[in-house]
């Protein structure tokens, strides 16, 4: 079998691309190994799908080379992708901060995809593995479940590490190192942190508890909400910042972001001395959280240095995790191909020539919030412009 293109991985990079190059006329055949396409577009945004993000932008994402964003979010915006959503009559609403999601399930973007797969005449064949890849004379020969495929330009789309219940495997840094491409390690990004001893007693006492802070760690800082769960601490603040963490790093945690919790435990103290600390802290914090926070006291039996310890705990409680839930639960895999052997353009390898990988194989993660489909979204976009 010949064809112009083959995709290897249908999620969300891979029928993009396969989309957009079969559009152009070229035959294009998409595989996965799975027996369905896209699951991760049907778990994503807790079946809402995330699938964009309006005020994506560079920033948002993490790459060791950051300019490799750039050229391929410029040429395929959240607007474009926004257009296609509307064309297909998919209601939508915005959640909060930019991030767009469906307003009934995540289905609608998957039979989106599919429907523009069918009307491109994209070929999808599921339940398909590729078994080697070798270079041919005019591109790559593939022995594969379906029999020998011969391509001039083969696109590596088969994701991250992340789930592996839902198809992930590291085939695309497999092919990456074999045809001599560096591969950054890999870890979870994106993923609950998990705790132990006192911490992970907290937690589970807590679970279920969620407040608003800001979790910063390694420069970084995000507000968001943080979820007290029975393995440990969640929710979006603490989704984002693991990206950021490694083994052994102290995140920072402020409980009460639009306050100074000095000035305002001293305040209360002055104002009510016989309350206890828990009433007060009862007042920005739910019931159960303001009584298992601290052991409590009467307001006027606490020292200065007391009241400072308590307010430093309030604005910067330092929280060392054992580590994080892993490729189990992650959102997405840092690390991945190295972005400075492959063209922030074209997404085409550097070393290989008709070679092209994209979406999350690659040293590129973005941010919780929609940014992680825009980027699977645009750098899919970007190869099949030359595939
Ligand atoms: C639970 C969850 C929720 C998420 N929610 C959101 C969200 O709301 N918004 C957002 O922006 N991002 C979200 N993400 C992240 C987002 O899903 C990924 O970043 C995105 O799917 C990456 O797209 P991709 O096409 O590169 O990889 P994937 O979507 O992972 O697709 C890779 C495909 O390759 C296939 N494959 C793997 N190995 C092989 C092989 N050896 N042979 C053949 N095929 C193979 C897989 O079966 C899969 O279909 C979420 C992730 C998870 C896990």
């Amino acid at each position: 079998m010949q064809r112009d293109v083959v995709i290897i991985g249908a999620g969300a990079a891979g029928l993009m691309c396969a989309i957009t190059a079969a559009g152009r006329g070229r035959r294009v055949l998409l595989v996965d190994h799975s027996n369905k396409a896209g699951k991760k577009i049907l778990m994503s945004g807790g079946g809402r799908c995330n699938f964009t993000n309006m005020y994506a932008e560079p920033a948002n994402f993490a790459a060791t080379n950051p300019h490799f964003v750039k050229s391929a979010l410029a040429r395929y915006t959240p607007w474009d992708f926004i257009a296609l959503v509307a064309e297909h009559g998919v209601p939508y609403h915005e959640k909060k901060l930019g991030q767009l999601f469906c307003d009934n399930r995540s289905k609608d973007i998957l039979n989106l995809l599919f429907a523009e797969c069918e009307r491109a005449g994209v070929e999808l064949h599921v339940n398909t593995a590729v078994h080697r890849i070798e270079r041919a004379e005019a591109g790559y020969a593939l022995s594969t479940d379906l029999g020998p495929v011969a391509t001039e330009s083969l696109v590596i789309a088969t994701g991250g590490l992340s789930i592996p219940t839902l198809g992930a495997t590291g085939f695309g840094y497999d092919v990456a190192r074999q045809f001599g491409h560096n591969v950054l390690p890999t870890r979870a990004g994106l993923v609950p942190f998990t705790t132990s001893g006192e911490l992970k007693e907290l937690c589970t006492e807590l679970s279920g508890t969620s407040v608003d802070c800001v979790a910063s760690c390694n420069g970084e800082s995000f507000r968001e909400n943080l979820l007290f769960t029975h393995r440990g601490l969640s929710g979006p603040a603490i989704l984002q910042i693991s990206s950021f963490w490694h083994p052994g790093d102290t995140v920072e945690i402020n409980l009460l972001p639009d306050r100074d919790a000095l000035e305002w435990l001293q305040g209360e103290q002055a104002a009510r001395p016989n309350s206890e600390l828990k009433t007060v802290l009862g007042e920005v914090f739910s019931k159960k959280m303001a009584a298992r926070w601290l052991p409590s006291r009467p307001m006027k039996q606490y020292t200065p240095a007391e009241l400072k310890r308590i307010a430093d705990q309030l604005n910067a409680w330092q929280v060392v995790p054992a580590g994080t839930e892993g490729y189990r639960t992650a959102e997405v895999t840092l690390g991945g191909v190295d972005t400075r052997e492959v063209s922030s353009k074209t997404m085409e390898s550097l070393k290989s020539p008709g070679l092209y990988f994209i979406g999350e194989v690659l040293d590129v993660s973005g941010h919780l919030g929609g940014f992680n489909f825009q980027w699977a979204w645009a750098s899919g976009h970007a190869a099949a412009q030359v595939v």
